[in-house]
């Protein structure tokens, strides 16, 4: 299908190139859809930076994320689907088709799978960039495995710090949990009350009031971090295995404001079956609103699955 202006028309766009967008690409080619993923950096998404990945169902053995994710590439390689280098930029109808226009040209499509994920908001203090993946991580359901009996921080106090503060009590020595109020504060923890109160009588967790991680160190592994008193300036090193970081996500929807509905903290909102507000343009994986609090990619991969049969169904009764 070639639209007005002669750019040849794919059935299915999938904007990133991660677990979602990769398994949307899988459904979406086994369907005999025309395919097309654009990605703006490696394909596969943020697996690419974790070492092992222990929880995707079919590998009993650790995989690392860059095995995995180089595997679900070659998956929807092998069954043709077109891969571009290129970063959206903006989303328009276009009579009956979509325009996206990226830093490599336009692409028009019948439909479109947004599968752009979403990335844990980073600490920006001394040697976090050193020691990220090497004892500093900013997910405990993936990482946490490796911190058997050890000492542990957590850098956050809302539900999804908490939550995973409460994870790693199953498997750490000590979860310390660093926030940024005073005890009296009553918005101190911002996670739900009952979260709250769980992790307040949990034998295993200290919470470490009022302070800030002015720092991580360690030579080339972490091994303690540096604590900031924010009532008096005072500095302390605590010596800990792990350091988790749960400061909030950060979806990349920045450019699709105003295209379809966002939530206030930047999800793309769609119902059951991934349909955003807007006909022919699904999103899946953990861009979609409430995803990031279950960021996981066997989750992301379920969803672009469903996405692309929803668009199969789009495509095939006429849409686009
Ligand atoms: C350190 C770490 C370890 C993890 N470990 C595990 C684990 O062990 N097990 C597990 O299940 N999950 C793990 N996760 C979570 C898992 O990686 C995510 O849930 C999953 O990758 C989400 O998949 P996605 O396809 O929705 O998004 P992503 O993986 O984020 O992929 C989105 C892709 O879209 C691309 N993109 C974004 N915007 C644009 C644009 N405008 N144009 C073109 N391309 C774009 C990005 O470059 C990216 O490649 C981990 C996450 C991290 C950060």
């Amino acid at each position: 299908m070639t639209s007005g202006n002669g750019v040849q028309a794919s059935d299915v766009l999938i904007i990133g190139g991660g677990p979602a967008g990769l398994t949307a690409a899988i459904y979406a080619r086994r369907a005999a859809l025309h395919t097309v993923i654009l990605e703006r950096g490696a394909i596969g998404g943020q697996l690419l930076e974790t070492d092992m990945v222990e929880n995707f169902p079919g590998f009993p053995e650790p995989i690392s994320g860059q095995e995995l994710m180089d595997r679900m590439r070659a998956q929807a390689q092998r069954l043709d689907t077109e891969m571009r280098l290129a970063e959206a930029t903006t989303l328009e109808s276009q009579g009956d088709l979509w325009r996206v226009t990226s830093t490599n040209g336009t692409f028009m499509a019948r439909c479109v799978i947004l599968a752009t994920g979403a990335h844990p908001k980073e600490l920006d203090v001394l040697g976090a960039q050193e020691l990220k993946g090497k004892g500093l991580s900013y997910c405990a359901t993936c990482d946490g495995y490796f911190y058997r009996d050890k000492p542990v921080l957590m850098v956050g106090a809302g539900d999804a710090g908490i939550t995973e503060a409460l994870f790693m009590t199953r498997i750490a020595r000590e979860v310390f949990v660093v926030v940024r109020h005073p005890e009296a504060d009553p918005k101190a923890i911002r996670a739900t009350p009952i979260l709250r109160e769980r992790a307040l009588k949990h034998p295993k967790i200290r919470f470490l009031w009022n302070q800030v991680v002015d720092a991580f160190r360690g030579d080339g592994r972490l091994e303690s971090v540096v604590l900031r008193d924010l009532s008096d300036g005072r500095r302390v090193e605590l010596k800990v295995d792990g350091a988790f970081v749960k400061i909030g996500y950060a979806p990349a929807t920045s450019w699709l404001h105003g295209v379809v509905e966002i939530s206030d903290e930047g999800y793309i909102r769609t119902d059951a079956w991934m349909r955003t507000s807007r006909p022919g343009v699904f999103a899946a994986g953990d861009v979609r609103e409430p995803h990031g609090r279950c960021a996981q990619a066997v989750v992301a991969a379920a969803e672009g699955a469903i996405a692309a049969m929803q668009a199969a169904e789009y495509v095939s009764e006429g849409g686009g």
